[in-house]
């Protein structure tokens, strides 16, 4: 293999231009969630592939998946690569993972039905196949939890060293009645979350770094099409707090809809095994992915029976009210921690690389 990855067959490229305050080769931090990120997917494939003639939201929305329109329907399209490590974590694995994820980046578009899923593995030589069976039963749990079935997928396998072991892409394709976006969150609306935050990044990260704690700490990787379905009429606004965790979500939801948010710090709800190894690895669980909590963005007059019905589901019973939206400070994300008021800054990257 070259050691100059990348460079082969492009060295005479022509300068373009659009790379200019980007770093020469590609870092972690630019696969985290935040600022960094957007930067490279911004100028390097958002730009051009924006420009091209298409009907519906398109790559240039960078939301949670694309949407096209079918008679009185929306087709939402979404796609994501799991390159988490270690494969198997507290609560779940990649394969429970590649399912999750994408239902739930369709769930955020507000296709909580599911047409077909693909499954595309990338596997290293010498991998067990006795990993990648237990890895297919996760996949095919989550499925029928989610009712969500896989259609199609491809296989390679690469030498050893050449990948780590495992990855998967899932591509997910769902039909809604009612689109939702990121970017439609008006003043007066307040946000909910679907529960408590930081668990998946806080659990990977103890089991990286082979920390003990008191009290369980789990992923809450889970899908939440069947959750969202009871809201999904009511919601003005949705995104699912990933990588960069809620802060980044949020700033993204902020700046595309024109609004400040306030946050009562307070309110929102962290689990004291996820505090104790956030305040032990200098993590803030806001800056922390979750792969089965929701940001929503509601009316005024229709949040408490929102929290109710979230609330009535498994997998929102600690789900909360956590800010509101304001017409001041738009962008931003106004931390209010009940001493005083301050900005809540977004993260550059998620603070833990290969965190899904
Ligand atoms: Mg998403």
């Amino acid at each position: 293999m070259s050691t100059d990855r990348g460079t082969q067959t492009f060295q005479s490229a022509p300068p373009s231009g659009r790379l200019e305050g980007l770093p020469h080769t590609v870092s972690l931090k630019q696969g985290g969630g935040g600022r960094a990120m957007r930067a490279l997917i911004e100028k390097l494939f958002v730009r051009d592939f924006a420009a091209l003639p298409f009907d519906g939201v398109g790559v240039g929305a960078m939301d949670d998946g694309a949407a096209i329109r079918i008679g009185e329907e929306w087709l939402v399209i979404t796609t994501d690569s799991h390159v988490i490590h270690p494969i198997v974590f507290p609560g779940g694995d990649i394969g429970k993972l590649s399912i999750c994820g994408t239902v739930n980046d369709l769930a955020m578009m507000g296709a909580t039905r599911v047409l077909g899923l693909t499954c595309s593995v990338i596997l290293e030589e010498g991998f067990a196949l006795e990993s990648l069976e237990a890895i297919q039963r996760s996949m095919l749990a989550a499925c029928i939890e989610a009712n969500a079935p896989v259609i199609t997928g491809d296989t390679k396998v690469m030498g050893r060293g050449e990948v780590d072991g495992v990855v998967i892409n899932t591509c997910g394709i769902g039909l809604t009645r009612t689109l939702v976006r990121d970017n439609a969150l008006r003043a007066g609306d307040r946000i909910l979350v679907t529960g408590s935050i930081g668990e998946h990044g806080l659990a990977v990260m103890a089991t990286r770094h082979g920390i003990e704690i008191d009290g369980e700490l789990v992923s809450d990787v889970a899908p939440l099409n069947s959750l969202i379905e009871t809201i999904v009429a009511d919601v003005t606004a949705m995104k699912d707090p990933t990588r960069g965790g809620v802060a980044s979500a949020l700033h993204e939801m902020a700046s595309k809809s024109n609004v400040g948010i306030v946050l009562d710090e307070r309110a929102i709800p962290v689990l004291p095994p996820v505090r104790s190894v956030g305040e032990l690895l200098g993590i803030d669980p806001l800056h922390v992915a979750n792969e089965g909590k929701a940001l929503i963005g509601v009316r005024a007059e229709l949040a408490e029976s929102v929290l109710a019905r979230l609330r009535a589901h498994p997998l929102g019973r600690r789900a909360a009210i956590i800010g509101t939206c304001v017409a001041e400070r738009p962008g931003s994300i106004i931390l209010d921690t009940g001493f005083g008021r301050r900005l809540l800054a977004e993260p550059e990257g998620e603070p833990l690389p290969r965190i899904c």
